[in-house]
């Protein structure tokens, strides 16, 4: 594992953010447990991504469907044939087996032994339901959450009365029996998805009424003509990239990559990925993919349900195509976490034995920090002070996410938040008592600035949404 990599692996442990698995065993392979503060951030990224897609556009509805579903859906998707299978390598020396696609070598990267012939592995988990664990019983955790959503394409369209183009999205967890997880939580068998998936006209439909499609976010409405699968797959590429952007990630961390024909997904006529130059490797955090009409056909086949849609405008029935935007929250947590994470040499917070040591901030947008503003009393063996400062801790603990902290110089303190991403620090000294106001310190710049007590909800408020 990369310096960079050991780093944030420590960090993420020793602050609260992640920690493996069933530690007290020894951990179990490739599973991670989200501390008190990666919970935070999770839920963080998940709800920019849910606002990003629910409140900046008027055509997306939500939907969260259940992980165990019918296995016919997975026969019909083509998840339990080939497709969706890994090939498989073991080492005919040391017997660690291997994805076969990832070795640069013929040979064992551990001990250069020679390997077995590769053979295909499906990754999907399989389970039972019921109590008895015969075949009829068998069934699958969801490989993908999209599934879910079009088993409720139908339900959706209708009841919420919507009109192609229309997308639905969710948030869950996925399984996939990964042959080699690895790189902390960056593969991993259980994870979650945040997938949107884009129902279009396909893009051969070209309909003489040029039927006007009001489109894009409340705040910037352009007026477009009909679009197609095409059209929309550039659009939707565009607005994923500016997500990730707009949160943070610098330019130079973040890039596209277009499938070749041959490393295509079963599913997928065309496919891009929004790659992340992690410490390891620039690797995928999200693919958009045209998936044409593959899924909304094989099921109206399998099902024997008709799936097509008729368009009054192009006067046609079709079965709907699909571009879908399918992100990891946790590859993107450790992208937002690692392109945050910086090392300043020397005294940032002039603590005394800290101008020696590096001090770690982590610059996460603000919608992201965990902790959003941290409440301290300048010292902690004044009670007067300590009083005053809880007070404030309860007045701001209703409006943000709070942490209070007396332990420790007040520039420890003031690490400590800055390790942890907090974009606030509110100081309360013996000006205080006297004229009822705080420092509050910004992190990035390390400004400080006094603040009245009856102005601080308003002022953080207008500083956290800025
Ligand atoms: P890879 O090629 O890395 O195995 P994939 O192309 O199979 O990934 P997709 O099927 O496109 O991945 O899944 C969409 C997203 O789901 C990925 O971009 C990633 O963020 C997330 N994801 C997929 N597999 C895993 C995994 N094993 N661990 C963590 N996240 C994953």
């Amino acid at each position: 594992m990369s310096d960079l990599m050991e780093k944030i692996v420590s960090l993420c442990k020793r602050r609260g953010f992640i920690f493996p698995s069933s530690e007290i065993y020894g951990g179990f392979r490739s599973s991670y447990d989200f501390g008190p503060l990666g919970v935070e951030l999770k839920n963080n990224i998940k709800k920019a991504w849910w606002d990003e897609m629910i409140k900046n556009h008027d055509d997306i509805a939500g939907l969260d469907a259940s992980i165990l579903m019918s296995p016919k859906v997975w026969e019909a998707s083509g998840h339990l044939s080939a497709g969706f299978a890994d090939e498989l390598v073991e080492c005919k020396e040391c017997h660690k087996r291997f994805r076969k696609d990832f070795l640069e070598e013929n040979k064992c990267p551990d001990c250069q032994g020679e390997l077995t012939e590769p053979r295909k592995f499906n990754l999907m988990m399989k389970t039972f339901a019921g109590p008895v664990e015969d075949e009829a019983a068998v069934t699958y955790l969801r490989a993908e959450t999209c599934q879910g959503i079009y088993m409720n394409y139908e339900n959706v369209l209708n009841s919420m009365r919507l009109k192609i183009p229309f997308g639905i999205c969710q948030i869950g967890k996925a399984f996939r029996n990964e042959i080699n997880p690895k790189d902390f939580i960056y593969r991993t068998r259980e994870f979650e998805q945040i997938e949107m998936q884009w129902f279009c006209r396909p893009s051969r439909i070209n309909a003489n009424s040029a039927r006007l499609v009001s489109r894009g976010s409340l705040a910037n409405k352009t007026r477009i003509e009909e679009w197609g699968t095409d059209e929309w797959f550039e659009y939707w590429k565009k607005e994923r990239m500016k997500w990730y952007l707009d949160l943070g990630i610098k330019k130079e961390n973040i890039r596209f990559r277009e499938h070749v024909k041959d490393e295509l997904a079963h599913y997928a006529q065309k496919a891009v990925d929004v790659e992340y130059k992690f410490p390891f490797g620039w690797k995928e955090i999200e693919g958009i993919h045209d998936r044409g009409d593959w899924d909304l056909s094989n099921h109206s086949k399998y099902s024997g349900k008709d799936l097509s849609y008729f368009d009054e405008e192009a006067k046609e029935k079709y079965i709907p195509h699909i571009i879908e935007t399918s992100g990891g929250v946790d590859r993107s947590l450790l992208a937002f976490l690692i392109d945050a994470y910086e090392e300043v040499k020397g005294a940032r917070t002039k603590t005394t034995k800290a101008s020696k040591e590096e001090e770690i901030v982590l610059h996460l947008d603000k919608r992201l920090a965990p902790i959003k503003v941290a409440v301290l009393p300048l010292v902690r063996n004044k009670e007067d002070l300590v009083k005053k400062t809880k007070e404030i801790y309860q007045l701001l603990k209703t409006y943000f996410i709070c942490q209070y902290d007396e332990v420790g110089s007040i520039g420890r303190r003031y690490r400590r938040q800055d390790e942890i991403a907090t974009p606030f620090c509110i100081t309360v000294d013996f000006e205080t008592l006297k004229q009822d106001d705080v420092t509050v310190r910004d992190r990035d710049t390390m400004k400080q600035e006094r603040i009245k007590i009856n102005e601080l909800v308003k002022t953080l408020k207008e500083k956290l949404e800025n």
